[in-house]
């Protein structure tokens, strides 16, 4: 086990949230050290072009984005290593971070561990996300112009999705596995008014069928046992998504339902000099804009925090 000296700031994870965190940080004089876990570059990495993040007119790949981001942080000083956080002690001062054998200090941590996706498993799938396959419709939905969609879930986000996706495609199926959602009952009547919007209930997604790009699944009725084709362009995921907030389990407040951290004043946790930022918090929006913009509040409060300590 090696023992390193303590740091002022650590900034667990390298995502949108994590590395804005950084570039502020860093221009602030404290010299952070960012630990870039199991997705290094967080979520944007695995989509081909971003369309939505300001300051580039003509979109920009997602891998490029976080390389800028990354050199960015880099440039201002930030230490990156590129290995996972396994177990942390938060309420130790100062504040105590493992990573395997090693142990680190810090006297501010800013988590921006993000979320995964809930998805199916079935097989392919790997290959077909965000070529096909899709976690978000807010990002790819634009990609879907006069196409046929289909959504898979039964709560408020999948009828959400759902809606959202009638701007662009022709048609928006909703798949849900239930006789009956589990959403709100506004959300569930607007769904049921657009008339864009077929259902399909009682049903599963089964397996991708694709030649060279997803052209359509395989549903299995449950109650009749009955198997169809359905033929669609696109496929999207509303069937929730998982915080990475495993180790932080038993040290910080996290919200019951799903364990997204809980703040207060955007990023503030339950532990003073522990500070949240992005989707591991941030249940709503979801955005690489909205993480980045968390990841800096993140960094200006962990300031406040050292400048008064
Ligand atoms: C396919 C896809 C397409 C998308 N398209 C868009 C889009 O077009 N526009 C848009 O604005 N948003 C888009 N999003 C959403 C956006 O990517 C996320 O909202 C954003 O990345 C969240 O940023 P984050 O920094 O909070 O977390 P993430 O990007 O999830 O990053 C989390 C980081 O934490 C690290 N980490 C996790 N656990 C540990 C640990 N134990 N120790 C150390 N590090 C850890 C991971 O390695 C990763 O680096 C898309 C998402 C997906 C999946």
């Amino acid at each position: 086990m090696s023992t390193d000296g303590i740091r002022e700031l650590i900034i667990i994870g390298s995502g949108p949230a994590g590395f804005t965190a950084a570039i502020y940080a860093g221009r602030a004089g404290f010299k952070p050290l960012i630990f870039a876990g199991p997705q290094p570059g967080g979520q944007p990495t695995t989509t081909t072009v971003m369309e939505n993040f300001p300051g580039f007119p003509e979109g920009i790949p997602g891998p490029q984005l976080m390389q800028n981001m990354q050199k960015q942080a880099e440039r201002f000083g930030a230490e990156i290593k590129f290995s996972a956080v396994t177990k942390v002690e938060l309420a130790s001062e100062p504040k105590k971070i493992f990573a395997g054998d090693e142990t680190y200090q810090a006297r501010a941590v800013i988590i921006a561990t993000g979320s995964s996706y809930r998805t199916l498993g079935l097989p392919k799938e790997k290959e077909l996300l965000a070529r096909g396959l899709h976690t978000c419709a807010t990002c790819d939905g634009f990609f879907y112009r006069g196409k046929t969609v289909a959504v898979i879930g039964g709560g408020d986000s999948a009828m959400e999705e759902s809606n959202f996706l009638t701007k662009f495609a022709d048609q928006v199926y909703l798949i849900h596995r239930r006789a009956e959602f589990r959403a709100s009952e506004i959300m569930k009547q607007r769904t049921l008014a657009n008339k864009k919007i077929k259902i399909i209930l009682n049903s599963e997604v089964i397996e991708y069928l694709v030649e060279n790009k997803l052209t359509g699944v395989k549903i299995k009725n449950i109650l009749a046992g009955e198997i169809t084709e359905l033929k669609i362009d696109g496929l999207f995921f509303a069937i929730g998504h998982i915080p990475n907030t495993d180790i932080f389990k038993g040290q910080i407040a996290l919200n019951e339902k799903e364990g997204h951290i809980t703040t207060t004043n955007n990023v503030y946790t339950s532990i003073e000099g522990v500070l949240a930022a992005g989707d591991c918090a941030d249940f709503t929006y979801r955005q690489s804009i909205t993480a980045a913009a968390l990841g800096a509040m993140a960094a200006m409060a962990a300031r406040k925090w050292l400048e008064k300590n």
